[in-house]
């Protein structure tokens, strides 16, 4: 079975026809033995070319850069080998990135990400204040079109997205917007 393949690699698919609208198509067939649950993209990058093959599988994200996709994706697949091959023991601290509290974890041993490992720490009230003039961008002048873009490329950030519009919409109606921008 081959690994899903974003839909906008997909002819026929909405997606698909906005990334050939743009002239992002890149016809591309994944090479590697990634499993079923796997979902995959490419692309050759726009400023400065830099192909890249990108792997979302089992929680964690594996991303390959090289001089062509095929070696992208080799680099990308040596990376989920890494992966599977670990006894993993996670920590919501990363020796180079510091400590995470959203709920993502990083494994101690071979240093792998995975996006959904611990609860998130979570401060009472935060979210108790009026929304900054920056994130009332978020949700006033959002562009459908470049929203469509960032569906059709990151779609399993597509609940967190939505989940985070209609916390500042809540915020707005209850606390109103704040004169500064961050
Ligand atoms: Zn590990």
């Amino acid at each position: 079975m081959p690994p899903r393949i974003a839909p906008h690699h997909i002819p026929g698919t909405p997606e698909h026809q906005l990334s050939s609208a743009l002239d992002r198509e890149v016809l591309y067939t994944p090479k590697q033995p990634w499993p079923d649950e796997a979902y995959v993209q490419w692309g050759n990058g726009i400023i400065p070319a830099n192909p890249f093959f990108e792997a979302f599988v089992a929680d964690t994200f594996l991303r390959g850069d090289a001089d062509t996709i095929d070696a992208a994706e080799e680099k990308a697949f040596a990376k989920y080998q890494r992966f599977v091959g670990c006894e993993h023991v996670w920590s919501r601290t990363s020796r180079k990135r510091g400590t995470y509290t959203n709920g993502a974890g990083w494994c101690v041993k071979c240093d792998s990400f995975k996006s959904r490992e611990f609860p998130p720490v979570v401060t009472l009230g935060s979210k108790r204040k009026p929304i900054s003039k920056s994130e009332l961008f978020l949700i006033e002048d959002v562009d459908p079109e470049l929203d469509a873009i960032m569906d059709a490329k990151y779609p399993h950030e597509i609940a967190r997205r939505r989940q985070d519009k209609r916390e500042l919409t809540i915020r707005r109606r209850i606390f109103g917007i704040s004169g500064n921008y961050f």
